[in-house]
């Protein structure tokens, strides 16, 4: 039986895992994917103390190192529901149970989807959530980003270093993005703001081949291009828990000091229902996880 286990490998989880391990407790993180979370769709990190100018894909696998070097096992299986018996607690995965004596949810948040007919279908032809994994594949065309918060911003900068034009599309004719970055994108001569505009369609055969852009005032134009990166925020991904782990209408999860509503089940990082979510409240989320963890353990 282990004495922890954590469901999620981005920030939160890891941070957790590495305190657990320091504190010696047999831990085990049960990743879907890949280590990292959604700091691995980061350029570059400038807001992490003492990391400047460092990947996010090279911030994750330096994470994954030390917990793995720590002695954290980590498993690459998707967690689809947890029961609670008491002091011990089941996690369900689609091949296995595991055994805990607790368990720390930090499953982050997933891209919203705009919802559009083929969305799902065109991932990977024309449609993608991540401009720093595909946009090297868009090199030297036109593509456009849509969204208008840090991350679409900072996804608009990144490929107009490697796309000949970037289209950045917004619903409102302010930013919610930082008003530095702000300032950055407009100084861009290959950036064009498309603002109070929604993407309202996606045409395509085997491949997306342009976007139908609508105004606030219902106005249509197509634009030709090779991808749309959709950066229009985040939700939390929590549905395996909904049965049993008190959640919000949109699903982050209450969690006063990490904690859930059932003892011995806690919550950490970007999922937790909290104002702030940055990779340095991911992380510290993780340690005051396992501070109440201990706590539990001890008594
Ligand atoms: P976000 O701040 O929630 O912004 C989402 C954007 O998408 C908003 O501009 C929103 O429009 C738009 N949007 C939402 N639903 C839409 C829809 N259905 N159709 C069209 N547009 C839609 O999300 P984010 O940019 O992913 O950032 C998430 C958090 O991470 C934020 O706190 C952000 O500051 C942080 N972050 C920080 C950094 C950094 O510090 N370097 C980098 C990236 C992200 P409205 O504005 O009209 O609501």
């Amino acid at each position: 039986m282990y004495d922890v286990i954590i469901i999620g490998g981005g920030p939160a989880g890891l941070t957790a895992a590495i305190y657990a391990r320091r504190a010696n407790l047999k831990t085990l993180v049960l990743e879907a994917t890949a280590c990292g979370g959604q700091i691995i769709i980061t350029p570059d990190i400038e807001n992490y103390p003492a990391a400047m100018h460092i990947s996010g894909l090279d911030f994750a696998s330096r994470l994954e190192s030390q917990a793995n070097e720590l002695g954290a096992e980590i498993k690459f299986e998707e967690v689809s529901g947890i029961n609670d018996r008491g002091v011990e607690k089941d996690v369900f995965t689609d091949s296995n149970t595991y055994v805990g004596k607790t368990v720390i949810i930090a499953t982050g948040t997933n891209a919203r989807k705009l919802g559009l007919p083929g969305e799902e279908a065109l991932v990977g032809h024309g449609v993608s959530y991540c401009a720093t994994c595909d946009g090297s594949f868009y090199r030297g065309r036109v593509v456009a980003v849509n969204g208008g918060g840090n991350t679409a911003l900072e996804d608009a900068l990144f490929l107009s270093n490697i796309a000949e034009k970037v289209y950045l599309i917004h619903r409102r004719d302010q930013f919610r993005g930082d008003a530095e970055v702000v300032e950055k994108v407009k100084a861009k001569e290959n950036i064009e703001l498309i603002l109070n505009s929604q993407v309202t369609k996606l045409n395509y055969d085997n491949k997306l081949n342009s976007i139908e852009v609508t105004d606030k005032d219902g106005n249509k134009q197509n634009l030709d291009i090779g991808c749309l990166f959709i950066a229009i925020g985040r939700t939390p991904a929590t549905k395996a828990f909904a049965n049993n782990i008190k959640m919000l209408d949109e699903g982050y999860i209450d969690g006063e000091y990490c904690h859930t509503n059932i003892p011995g089940i806690f919550v950490a990082g970007d999922c937790r229902n909290k104002e702030v979510r940055q990779l340095v409240t991911a992380a510290s989320d993780g340690a005051l996880a396992v501070h109440e963890v201990l706590k539990l353990l001890n008594n």
